[in-house]
């Protein structure tokens, strides 16, 4: 894969017409007034039928689980896999040349509706996991707390208490949480109280929240230095009650010879690495563009500064990045569609390049403008801003080294 086939670039078009006519208009009040993404997110989704795609993906997943829990086999699957991977890729690119946030609270309702689809029996997925497919609903995943973060699984101490009538007490807090403060529907991941068994190695439950239940407290937006546009916030849990049916724990299979589908964490992982690097993307192709432009129109020295060697070096490094993560997104889409995913490192490494990438990038776009890119008007010191937080969240540049090193050692 070269480029954009005719089909995607027409759809880049009508995005970008999208964006322009609901997002750049709303930027001051996303940015700086804390207005929610969501009737935005809800309008796209829409526009572009997203809703409906997810509507029929989520009735084809369904009859094939109700097969599965009666016992039977289900057909293979017909399709391209990864076939509509490039238009999600375009469109988290095309909203990140003006608003990483909105991809962000979009990306986590969507990874909310990834862990029911692919934890859930088919109750939960009816009862939640339409309606965050759809955007109707807002969806968090929390998993990050006070205490850990990079060592997420280890170092959790949330809690789930098993009550004499089967239903959980739930207890702890987190931190960081993309939409928290919105949330309708919360994927709350926590520990089992086992006794006798040492916290870090006991058994981690996943449960799916609703907002408003007794003891469950969301946080307003938490201030942070970009991405204004998605809200993050904290949970507090006190003695929430859960029901069993509240419990992510797989297909009810009726056949007992059946195996149960184990949903490895690292494909999830690797899939939120990949869609970080077409946001970063987004990012560089903007900020090269907008420098491009500042380039030829500020006069110093009664010259265009693109005339200057340093800033010639700049524009030359920028364009380098831009072709470099380009070329890696288009290898990972390729390799998808032809049934060959790339590796968790391989993810990994993808991620760790494109994000560092982008923040240079957007660092040398704002000192290619001079004082001009250290105000908002001038728009790359906001792409720096939400660049910045690509570099942390989906794993930190340290955890990517970690799971790249690993690989290499272990061969
Ligand atoms: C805007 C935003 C949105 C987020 N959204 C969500 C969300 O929706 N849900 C959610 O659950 N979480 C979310 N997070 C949390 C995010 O995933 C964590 O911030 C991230 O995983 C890092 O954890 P931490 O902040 O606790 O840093 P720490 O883990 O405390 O790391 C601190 C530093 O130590 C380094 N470090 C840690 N361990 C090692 C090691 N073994 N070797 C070398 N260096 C190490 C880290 O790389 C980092 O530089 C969000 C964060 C942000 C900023």
């Amino acid at each position: 894969m070269i480029d954009w086939n005719e089909e995607q670039q027409m759809a880049r078009d009508a995005i970008r017409k999208f964006i322009d006519a609901e997002v750049v208009p709303n930027i001051e009040a996303l940015e700086h007034e804390g207005m929610p993404p969501y009737d935005i997110i809800r309008k796209m989704y829409q526009t572009f039928g997203v809703d409906e795609i997810a509507r029929a993906r989520f009735e084809k997943a369904i009859e094939k689980d109700e097969l599965i829990e009666a016992g039977e086999e289900p057909a293979e699957e017909s399709g391209t896999p990864g076939d509509d991977l490039g238009m999600d890729t375009i469109l988290s690119m095309e909203l990140c040349r003006h608003s990483a946030g909105i991809v962000t609270a979009m990306g986590v309702t969507q990874l909310a509706a990834g862990a029911i689809m692919s934890q859930g029996n088919v109750e939960q997925k009816k009862h939640w996991g339409l309606e965050l497919l759809t955007g109707e609903k807002v969806g968090s995943w929390a998993i990050t707390e006070p205490g850990s973060g990079s060592d997420a699984f280890g170092g959790m101490n949330s809690t789930a208490k098993l009550l004499e009538n089967g239903d959980y007490a739930l207890n702890g807090s987190k931190t960081f949480i993309t939409n928290g403060p919105h949330a309708d529907t919360i994927v709350f991941i926590c520990k089992l109280i086992e006794e006798g068994v040492e916290p870090r190695k006991r058994k981690i439950l996943t449960f799916v929240l609703d907002s408003g239940m007794q003891g469950l407290e969301q946080s307003k937006p938490l201030r942070k230095m970009g991405l204004h546009s998605s809200p993050t916030g904290q949970l507090f849990l006190e003695d929430v009650i859960a029901g069993p049916e509240r419990l992510l724990a797989g297909l009810k299979n009726k056949n007992p010879k059946a195996k149960k589908k184990k949903s490895d964490p690292r494909a999830t992982f690797a899939a939120e690495r990949v869609g970080v690097v077409s946001m970063s993307l987004g990012v560089v192709e903007r900020c090269l563009e907008l420098s491009v432009e500042y380039s030829k129109e500020r006069i110093q020295w009664e010259k265009p500064i693109g005339e200057y060697q340093l800033i010639q070096l700049k524009l030359a490094n920028m364009e380098v990045a831009r072709f470099n993560i380009q070329n890696m997104l288009f290898n990972y889409l390729e390799r998808k569609a032809k049934g060959k995913p790339m590796s968790f490192s391989e993810a990994s490494a993808m991620k760790l390049y494109s994000t560092q990438s982008a923040v240079e990038v957007a660092s040398e776009a704002i000192q290619l403008f001079g004082g001009n890119g250290y105000m908002a008007e001038y728009k790359v010191e906001q792409l720096y801003r939400d660049a910045r937080v690509m570099r942390i969240y989906a794993g930190t540049d340290e955890m990517q080294i970690r799971a790249i090193a690993r690989d290499l050692l272990s061969r």
